[in-house]
This record gives structure tokens, C-alpha cells and sequence, in this order.
């Protein structure tokens, strides 16, 4: 997700540069025959980008050819368009560059959620302000219909679809930003009569853009209005999304910040920003589409929101009054050794501990001593899409050993152990029995169905992202180790020596 952020951080860097290019006059001109070829050479980049971040294993390929990708397009548009001021828009690309560079050094991956919503807020605006300025000075963009001396009604149709997008895609992204970066509560925010509130409002910003296009002397205000009413049904939107549901959230987002690239690409004709915004949106799309199935939601539900907002330990009981198994890493590494199979189902508190590299090291020992380790993801382990891919990766951890949910869930009742490291909602047993509970209906890791659960975290009442106990903590089965995840596995690979 974060490489399709960037990618529609590129498409910004398009929108802003692609404005000043067509206002000294670029596009349209016969001596910039190459333009489309290089640009189609840049889409099919993108394409290999895309097909690469499919898979662990060619995601670095992917991140080149969509490096590459870029490269072409923002080297197209200076060189080949007649670009009003090649200084300052080097002057833009080197601050913009800094403080990309100088952020994603810093940002640490449990923060990462944050940052790609963060890009999109970004996007979203500059959707907004190219729409703003090519209504705001329409001759240099060549929108001009000349029979009638006003903007074009096909323009006009695209700059509304591109602002409202553009605005609900960056009022929408700061309030999914200010959630998972812990500044808003993540619970749902439940406004009376919101679904008529909110249909109203959509039902008017349609309209108002369907008036706006056809009136043959179109009022600023329209304009404006379309503007602050998608500003506001971006915020409607998502504050009452819940945590849950913010992965998708965000991945919806994603492809919001996408199809605004795409529509004020048709206003600006830029074909590049009409292929990566449409790659964006589609792809956005595709994946929150198999997040929404992950976690066994209707795409409609997660929209109305409202998912995730009851009190912690409203289900799987609660954490004081029931008897639970204490171990320690003595007792763990014990356990493992004796093992057959041993399955290790990361999590967010893994992330957290960046427990990954020790990790490794304890399944390595444990494979000399002849034990099959396997690692099995839930899709929505961690806090964002691939995170726990990401951290196993950075540890070296062979990707012959790491198995989606579909393809493990079967395996944990034929295993010895299963070893849950800082994850919760994704091992909750509520999720396919409790119908009170947030998390009913997600596909959960059968865990509970290994002769042994060891399960890592700091302690007894720390919940996971949905805000609710795990009946797991208190099975025959389980023997607790309550420490922060580093610690635990470099004391069980201590004591396996
Ligand atoms: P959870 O958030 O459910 O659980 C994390 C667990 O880690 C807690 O039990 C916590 O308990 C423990 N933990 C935290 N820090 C440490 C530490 N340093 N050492 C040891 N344990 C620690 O994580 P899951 O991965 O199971 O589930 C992901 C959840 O996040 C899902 O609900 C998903 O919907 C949501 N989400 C997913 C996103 C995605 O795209 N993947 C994005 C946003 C949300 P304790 O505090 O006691 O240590």
C-alpha cells in the first residue's frame, strides 16, 4: 500500500506540475509526439509495478519499475512541455523531496497507516487546488468551448467529479489520519440521522455538479458549494468508521486519491496522470474489496459505518475473573523442541517489539533440531495490508515458510504448537462464534486447535485493535508468556542453547 501512496504521491507531483505545463501552452502542440509514447511507456511501468507488489518475492522489482514509471512521466512533463518555470518547480520537487526522504527515514512501521493516509490527504488537495485554479484562469488549460465562451461542459463534468473526489478524499484522509495516529478516539463518532444527513448531501453534490455542467451561465457559487459540500461528506464519511475498519478504510482512500488523479487528468489531458490515476483507483479498489472479504464485511457496511465501537471486553469474557496458564520461556522452549510442527502467527505486538529478527533466530534453532516451522499471515495482521510480509522479509525469513490463512488455517490441528506473537483479534475465536461480538464474521486463525497455544504479550489486560478479550487466554490449551515480544523469544532462544 505504502508503494501505491507513493505512486499517487507521484501522480500529485503530476497534477501540480502538469497545471503550470499546460498553462504556457504545452499539450496540444505536433512537436510533442513523444509525449504519449513515453507516457504509455510509463504506464506500462506502472503495470509491472503493480504485478510485481503482488508477491513478496518481486516487490523490489516492483518498487523499481514503478520508480522507473515515474521517473518518465515527471521527466516528460519538464522536458518535453513547455513548463512555465523549471526553477521553481525544481525548487517545489526538492522541499517536496526533503520532506518525503526525511519522513520515511523517521516513520516507523507501526506508524505507517498514518503516513499512506497522510499522502493521500495530499493528493486529494492537489486535486482540488489544479481544479481551483483551471476554473479560476480557464483559457491557458484550453477548456474553453469557444461556441459558447464558457468552460466546456465535458470540462465542467470532470473538474466537479475531480474536486468532490479530490475533497472527499483529503477531509476523509485527515480524519482516517488523526484516528489511527491516535489524536481522534478510534471508535465510531455516531451523528444523529447520519445516513439521511450524509445521502442528502451526496444527492446535492451530484446535483449541483449535473447543474453546474449544463447551466449555459454558470454561478461561482455552485462551483464553491460542490467544493465545501464534499470537504464536509468527507468528514461525515469516516468519522463514524471505527478502528476495525480503518484498514480499508484507508485502502478506499487510496483509491478515492486515484480516481480525483484520473478525473482532473481529462481536465488537464494529461494521459499519464489519467493511466496512474485509474491504476490507483483500480487497484484501491481491488484491495479493499479483499480486505472487506478478509474480514467477512459488506464494502456497503464498512461505508455506513458504525463497526468496532463496543466497550473492550464486551465479548470472550473478561480478563480478571478466570483461571489462566502462566509460562515462562523455559517452559516455551521446552515445549517447541519437543515439537513437530510449530506454526508462529505474528502480530501487531510483534511490530511493535520488532520481535522479527529474534524471531528468526528461534525458528532457525528450532529447525536444527528438526522441528517444521511455518509462519501463518492473517491478512489483516498488524496495521496495514502485507505489514507482518514486510517484517519477516526485513528478517530473512524464507517465503516458503509463510502461508496466508487460507492456506495454513487447516494445519494448526494437525501442529504441536502454535506460537501467537503479539497478535489478538486475528486468533479471537469470537470471530466465528459470538454474534455480539465487533469482530463476528472476520476468518480468524484456528489456533486454539494446536495441542499447545503459547501465546506472547505484556499482560492479561491489553486488548488488540477491536477493543476485546480472547477466550484463548483462558484455554487447557494455553500457557501465557507475559512479556514484551523481544524479550520473550531471546529468552526462549537463551534457553534453547
Ligand atoms: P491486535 O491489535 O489485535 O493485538 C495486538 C496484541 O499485541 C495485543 O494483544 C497486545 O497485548 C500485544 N502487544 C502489543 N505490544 C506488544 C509487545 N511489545 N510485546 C508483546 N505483545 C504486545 O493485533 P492483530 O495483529 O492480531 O490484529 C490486527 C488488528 O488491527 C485487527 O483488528 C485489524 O482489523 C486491525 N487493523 C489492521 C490493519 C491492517 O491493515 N492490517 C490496519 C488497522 C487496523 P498487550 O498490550 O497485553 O501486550
Amino acid at each position: 500500500m505504502l508503494a501505491r501512496g507513493a505512486k499517487a504521491a507521484g501522480a500529485l507531483a503530476l497534477l501540480t506540475m502538469a497545471g503550470p505545463a499546460l498553462a504556457a501552452g504545452g499539450s496540444a502542440d505536433a512537436s510533442h509526439q513523444w509525449v504519449p509514447i513515453a507516457y504509455l511507456v510509463a504506464g506500462v511501468f506502472f503495470i509491472l509495478a503493480l504485478q510485481g507488489l503482488s508477491s513478496p518475492v518481486s516487490s523490489r522489482a516492483g518498487n523499481l519499475f514503478g520508480m522507473a514509471g515515474m521517473l518518465i512521466a515527471v521527466a516528460t512533463t519538464l522536458v518535453m512541455l513547455d513548463v512555465a518555470s523549471l526553477l521553481e518547480i525544481g525548487i517545489a520537487i526538492a522541499i517536496g523531496g526533503v520532506i518525503g526522504y526525511v519522513t520515511a527515514q523517521r516513520i516507523p512501521m507501526t506508524a505507517m497507516p498514518q503516513l499512506v493516509a497522510a499522502f493521500h490527504s495530499l493528493v486529494g488537495l492537489a486535486a482540488v487546488c489544479v481544479a481551483a485554479a483551471a476554473y479560476m484562469a480557464p483559457v491557458p488549460f484550453g477548456i474553453i468551448d469557444p461556441a459558447t465562451g464558457q468552460i466546456a461542459v465535458a470540462s465542467r463534468i470532470e473538474m466537479g467529479l475531480g474536486i468532490a473526489i479530490g475533497a472527499i478524499t483529503f477531509s476523509g484522509s485527515v480524519i482516517a489520519f488523526l484516528k489511527l495516529n491516535g489524536n481522534m478516539s478510534g471508535k465510531p463518532i455516531m451523528l444523529p440521522m447520519r445516513h439521511l444527513i450524509n445521502l442528502g448531501t451526496l444527492v446535492a453534490i451530484i446535483a449541483l455538479i449535473a447543474w453546474w455542467a449544463v447551466d449555459r451561465t454558470p454561478d461561482n457559487w455552485m462551483f464553491w458549494t460542490i467544493t465545501a459540500l464534499a470537504f464536509l461528506i468527507g468528514f461525515l464519511l469516516i468519522i463514524p468508521i471505527g478502528g476495525a475498519d480503518m484498514p480499508v478504510v484507508v485502502s478506499m482512500l487510496n483509491s478515492y486519491s486515484g480516481w480525483a488523479a484520473a478525473a482532473m487528468g481529462f481536465t488537464l489531458h494529461n494521459t499519464a496522470m489519467i493511466i496512474t490515476g485509474a491504476l490507483v483507483g483500480a487497484s484501491g479498489a481491488i484491495l479493499s474489496y479483499i480486505m472487506c472479504r478478509a474480514m467477512n464485511r459488506s464494502f456497503i457496511s464498512v461505508i455506513a459505518g458504525g463497526f468496532g465501537g463496543e466497550d473492550a471486553g464486551a465479548a470472550g469474557g473478561t480478563a480478571v475473573d478466570r483461571p489462566w496458564k502462566r509460562g515462562s520461556a523455559e517452559d516455551a522452549a521446552f515445549l517447541m523442541k519437543q515439537a513437530e510442527q510449530v506454526i508462529i502467527v505474528p502480530g501487531y505486538g510483534m511490530a511493535v517489539a520488532q520481535a522479527q529478527h529474534a524471531l528468526r533466530e528461534m525458528a532457525d534453532m528450532l529447525e536444527e533440531e528438526g522441528v517444521t516451522v511455518k509462519f501463518a499471515i492473517h491478512p489483516v495482521a498488524g496495521r496495514m495490508p502485507g505489514h507482518m510480509n514486510v517484517l519477516l522479509a526485513e528478517a530473512s525469513v524464507d517465503y516458503d515458510k509463510v502461508f496466508e490463512l487460507e492456506d495454513i488455517n487447516s494445519e494448526f490441528a494437525r501442529s504441536d504448537v502454535a506460537f501467537v506473537i503479539g497478535a489478538n483479534d486475528v486468533t479471537n475465536p469470537a470471530a466465528k462464534t459470538d454474534k455480539s461480538s465487533p469482530i463476528y464474521g472476520m476468518p480468524v486463525l484456528d489456533v486454539e486447535r494446536a495441542k499447545t497455544v503459547l501465546f506472547v504479550k505484556r499482560s492479561m489486560g491489553g486488548v488488540g485493535y477491536a477493543g476485546v478479550n480472547n477466550d484463548v487466554f483462558y484455554m487447557d490449551n494455553t500457557m501465557m508468556l507475559l512479556a514484551d515480544a523481544k524479550k520473550m523469544v531471546e529468552d526462549i532462544v537463551k534457553a534453547m542453547h
